[in-house]
């Protein structure tokens, strides 16, 4: 796209799209810098624009944030294109309900107010198939005590389209300044996350090279408005950011990048289950690079982690939070990791291994 010499040409001798501007990291960011935020991205008192939202698109946040009246409103959407379609521990249904309801909870949006739902169908797809999509979504809402109040169905031609897509947009009201961004870490904040990482990635990217290990694997894809609102409860959470698509080592080095300040990251305190571990190192993939669909990094004031954590803890998909590092002066932009043997940058991950993760 940009000169940086990554994107495939065009029959013309252009630019084009690759797999790699939508992998949720480094080209994904210049992708938007460079072509969205330019021309949509206008964020707080930009401007001096009197109608731009207290967060808008050049935040790149979870969400957007809407002054309206004495209270925000809060939007996001998310297209869900994974493939396999339905994988160990639920489907491309749950991923496009917990996907957006998700987003809305780590904008302090807790209590979604509605969703819409827009489908696009690949012709020949069983109806018993779209079903059991539907039943997912049906049941994730329930679980999240929300509706679809809004959608819209398209059909594409045979081969014009892969099985099914998913975009769900979803809409949350908090009290005005009651939304929390992924930008607000200072040095001094302890780093927490709800539970272990990269299980919803290794377990599809695991389940597509069709090893059998994949009975020890199940995707974490959860809703995770109570953990958040638990967190929120007990002290002050000051950034946080569901380590979706490119994975927790995306998410942190965009929190730490966004406060321009640094993080030094404790490697044996990030939990990863075991089973997740042993298919990373056999697949040779760290699941620290990979999608989680239920987990939260929060940035948490010093003095409130620990109550945070106990908080996290006595919630049904929180028992393995855990602080995993503090915020830093040093290293701006960075993030170091100390593996008990020495240190080392923890970078993003780069490139086009892993399409339609999420
Ligand atoms: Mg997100």
């Amino acid at each position: 796209m940009s000169g940086d010499g990554d994107g495939l040409e065009t029959d013309d001798g252009g630019e084009s799209v690759t797999v790699a501007h939508g992998a949720g990291s480094g080209e994904t960011r210049r992708f938007l810098e460079e072509r969205v935020v330019p021309r949509f991205g206008a964020n707080g008192d930009d401007d001096g624009e009197a109608d731009a939202p207290a967060v808008g698109l050049g935040a790149l946040d979870d969400g957007a944030v809407h002054e309206v009246g004495d209270r925000s409103l809060v939007v996001t959407t998310d297209s869900h294109v994974v493939s396999p379609l339905s994988f160990p521990g639920g489907d491309i249904g749950r991923l496009a309900v917990a996907g957006t309801v998700n987003d809305l909870a780590v904008m302090g949006a807790t209590d979604p107010l509605a969703l819409t739902c827009s489908l696009v169908v690949e012709e020949g797809t069983s109806v018993e198939l779209l079903d059991s999509v539907l039943d997912s979504m049906q049941a994730a809402c329930e679980e999240v005590g929300c509706r679809i109040t809004a959608g819209d169905t398209k059909v594409m031609g045979s081969g014009e389209v892969d099985g099914v897509v998913v975009n769900t947009t979803g809409v949350g009201v908090v009290p005005q300044g009651g939304h929390v961004t992924d930008a607000g870490l200072s040095p001094g904040d302890k780093l927490v996350v709800s539970g272990p990482l990269g299980d919803h990635g290794i377990t599809l990217l695991t389940a597509r090279e069709g090893f059998d290990i994949v009975g020890d694997l199940e995707s974490d894809v959860a809703p995770v408005g109570d953990l958040v609102a638990a967190a929120l409860d007990a002290g002050e959470v000051t950034a946080m950011k569901d380590p979706t698509r490119g994975g927790f080592a995306t998410a942190i080095n965009e929190m730490v990048r966004k406060a321009d300040v640094g993080a030094t990251l404790d490697e044996t305190a990030i939990p990863v289950r075991e089973p997740v571990a042993s298919a990373g190192e056999l697949l040779g993939i760290d699941p620290l690079d990979v999608a989680n669909e239920g987990k939260v990094v929060f940035g948490v004031a010093p003095d409130d982690a620990e109550a945070v954590v106990e908080a996290l803890r006595a919630t049904p998909s929180g028992q393995a939070a855990a602080i995993i590092g503090e915020v830093t002066d040093e290293n701006r932009g960075r993030v170091v990791l100390d593996t008990g043997f020495g240190r080392r940058y923890l970078s993003e991950p780069e490139g086009r291994q892993l399409p339609r993760i999420c």
